[in-house]
């Protein structure tokens, strides 16, 4: 998900509140394992990092039972999931 962060740590004292510019970081997290990450790919209804990404489809692709050349499938679907970058 896209999510607003706070980063504001120690910008020296009084901090400038809500003109902080620290502190509305917008920053992309995925939706399983909550990392912070550059790029999340939109998958299903989902928006996850490329490691869960990729667990997910092979699931789907063992679910299929054509785990023959299921690299290349991953590649291949990876390839057409849309991508939020910031
Ligand atoms: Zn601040
Ligand atoms: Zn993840």
């Amino acid at each position: 998900m896209i999510k607003k962060e706070n980063a504001c740590v120690d910008c020296g004292l009084p901090c400038m509140g809500k003109n902080c510019p620290y502190r509305n970081i917008t920053v992309l997290s995925c939706d399983i394992c909550d990392n912070i990450v550059d790029e999340l790919y939109e998958y299903k209804t989902q928006q996850l990092c490329n490691d869960c990404v990729t667990k997910e489809i092979s699931k789907e692709i063992e679910r299929d039972g054509d785990v023959e050349n299921a690299e290349e499938k991953i590649e291949q679907e990876l390839l057409f999931l849309g991508k939020i970058i910031i």
